[in-house]
């Protein structure tokens, strides 16, 4: 059965908003979008939606579904998955209601929750997961102050974070093991990080062998690495050795962002989380709220830098504890703008660039496009005049998912399953 949405304004993903604009379903699909004056005549049966702004449903580039309560891996550490669990799911449930209809879960329970959403037993998103984060011992997924034995046995039985692997023949056993668990992406840390407890966030993590034997072995599986890195050593390293996507990205400097343009790597700068983790400094471990305030300002820095030189950007949240902000992922769009982009370019970053962060596993989606995925939100006001559209899940006021309704305001409440 045909659905016709009708709209004040629709805005494609990429290109100009059309005002006045129809967008047409059929089935999973999109069959045509347009100006309504030139719209295909309705059909028999079909049903019409009017709203007053239409666009793709967003996606969050770098998101974890872990069902973590608090900034803190060592608590989490000792958190049955059960419970962990539970709470991503209602994390997922948030995502969807706020007009997230994609992620990319870039560590934690996505790969397993993935099938539960995708089988229709629980709401949430399309998930592209990469299950474990690749780490080497004392990296930024090792959890330093646990007896190492301990995070090899939560690795071994599919809790914890991060999968420590250290030297070619064991990154290579990493890749693989995630390939096995059906993996769209690797993500792997090539700097020290600001949850963990003992690395430096300046310092890189793997060695350039490893990081490009991680890269190799991914693409043999068409897979793409997403590398997070605050310095700019790692970020170096991981660019050299071919991966796709840079999480972070904090001490990218000049050269550093000509490097990405050359290869055509994609930054996730992740902004909500630095401001989130500022925001909310006297609530976190010593250790994460004195990292966190060394790299936000240059975070910032280089985020305007990268902006500025035209490096490839998609939005991501990095939303790692479990509650309210899940569903508010559309403020990344509002910060990308505050860098520098246009409105336009920062919603690209969340619908039309998006994709492209899985490379060759990419699905069609993010866009307003005869073909593509039948991911649609409608908005109760536009985006490009009131801005504080971007983060208010109670703006979004349609959703629909691979074609299907789950979110109206005839049906309001928790996102249905599609
Ligand atoms: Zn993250």
């Amino acid at each position: 059965m045909r659905q016709r949405i009708v709209a004040e304004v629709g805005i494609p993903g990429r290109g100009e908003p059309v005002e006045g604009a129809t967008v047409l379903l059929e089935g999973a699909e999109i069959s045509w979008f347009g100006p309504t004056a030139v719209a295909p005549k309705p059909s028999d049966g079909e049903t019409v939606t009017e709203v007053p702004v239409v666009m793709p449903g967003l996606w969050d580039c770098h998101t974890h579904f872990v069902g973590m309560r608090n900034p803190d891996l060592e608590r989490y550490s000792l958190t049955s998955t059960v419970v962990a669990a539970a709470r991503a799911t209602a994390d997922l449930a948030r995502t969807l209601e706020g007009g997230v209809t994609s992620v990319r879960d870039v560590g934690g329970h996505g790969l397993q929750l993935a099938r539960a959403v995708a089988e229709g037993s629980i709401p949430g998103p399309t998930v592209h997961a990469a299950g474990q984060i690749l780490s080497m011992t004392g990296g930024h997924a090792d959890v330093h102050s646990l007896p190492l034995d301990w995070v090899n046995e939560l690795a071994a039985c599919g809790s914890g974070l991060g999968l420590l692997c250290d030297g070619v023949p064991e990154v290579l056993k990493a890749v693989r093991t995630n390939l096995r668990r059906n993996a769209r992406l690797i993500k792997v840390c090539a700097s020290g990080g600001v949850a963990s407890e003992v690395d430096h966030p300046m310092h890189q993590q793997f060695s350039p062998e490893e990081l490009g034997a991680i890269v190799a072995e991914a693409a043999r599986a068409d897979r793409i690495v997403a590398a997070h890195c605050h310095g700019k050593a790692g970020i170096m390293a991981a660019l050299e050795a071919g991966v796709s996507t840079i999480e972070h990205g904090s001490y990218l400097d000049e050269e550093a962002a000509d490097l990405m343009v050359q290869t055509g790597a994609i930054l996730v700068p992740t902004r909500f989380v630095v401001e989130d983790l500022m925001a909310n400094s006297g609530n976190l471990p010593a250790y994460v709220a004195r990292k966190a305030a060394l790299v936000a300002d240059r975070h910032e820095q280089a985020l305007k830098l990268a902006v500025a030189k035209g490096v490839r950007i998609a939005a991501g949240c990095d939303l790692f504890v479990s509650g309210e902000n899940h569903g508010r992922n559309g403020a990344e769009i509002r910060h990308l703008i505050n860098a520098g982009m246009t409105d336009l370019e920062a919603i690209a970053a969340a619908t039309a660039v998006a994709p492209e962060t899985l490379g060759p596993q990419a699905p069609s989606s993010g866009r307003l496009e005869a073909g593509y995925d039948a991911d649609v939100i409608a908005l109760d006001r536009n985006p490009l005049d009131d801005r504080s559209v971007w983060g208010d899940p109670g703006a979004v006021t349609h959703i629909w998912k691979s074609g299907m309704s789950v979110k109206s305001p005839q049906a309001p409440g928790t996102p249905r399953v599609s």
